[in-house]
């Protein structure tokens, strides 16, 4: 992946790469951040967006937990991605007026309202950060299914090329 070659792509960068193909959300030069260095959704996510060619092209910077004032960084992307594992950790504030964001977190939270005692939170603050952007993912129903199916693909092209 890192040499543009054929190859299996990490299922949530993939699904994440689909969906801005699919809402043809432009990427090429566009200024893009993303929380969150983790070796199976941040790296190869910033690897995927700053290569040659379509869908790729942004301007990207990786940001993690020593990132100083992450306020600032954030409010200058045009694409947001927030993979940290911090329930409604990104506010309003950290978001540029249109900007598309996209939230890769799922934590489970303690809910007793609901029969599993449970519910699944993002990393963003969706009520407040929604009205400010041109597009958001919600949680759950974004980019969880979008792994999955990305997942499946994968496992056909493996079987494919075994096959071959
Ligand atoms: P991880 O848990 O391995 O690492 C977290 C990253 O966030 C680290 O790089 C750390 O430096 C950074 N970070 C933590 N606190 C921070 C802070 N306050 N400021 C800036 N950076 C901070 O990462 P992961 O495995 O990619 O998981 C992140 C989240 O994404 C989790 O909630 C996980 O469940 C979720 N996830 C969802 C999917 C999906 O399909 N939607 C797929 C993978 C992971």
């Amino acid at each position: 992946m890192v040499l543009g070659l054929p190859s299996f792509v990490s299922a949530t960068p993939a699904g994440i790469a689909d969906l801005l193909d699919y809402y043809r959300i432009p990427t090429r030069g566009k200024e893009c951040v993303i929380i969150g260095r983790s070796n199976i959704v941040g790296k190869p996510l910033a690897n995927l967006l700053s290569r040659k060619g379509p869908g790729g092209d942004c301007t990207v910077t990786l940001c993690h937990s020593h990132t100083q004032d992450l306020a600032k960084v954030c409010r200058r992307a045009d694409i947001l991605v927030a993979a940290l594992g911090r329930p409604h950790f990104l506010k309003a504030n950290m978001v540029k007026e249109g900007a598309v964001v996209i939230d890769v977190g799922i934590t489970r939270i303690e809910d007793k309202s609901t029969k599993s005692g449970f519910r699944l939170a993002g990393d963003v603050d969706f009520d407040e950060v929604a009205p400010r952007c041109s597009y958001i993912t919600p949680v759950p129903g974004g980019v969880g299914p979008m792994t999955r199916i990305s997942l499946l693909k994968n496992t056909l092209q493996a079987a494919l090329k075994r096959n071959q």
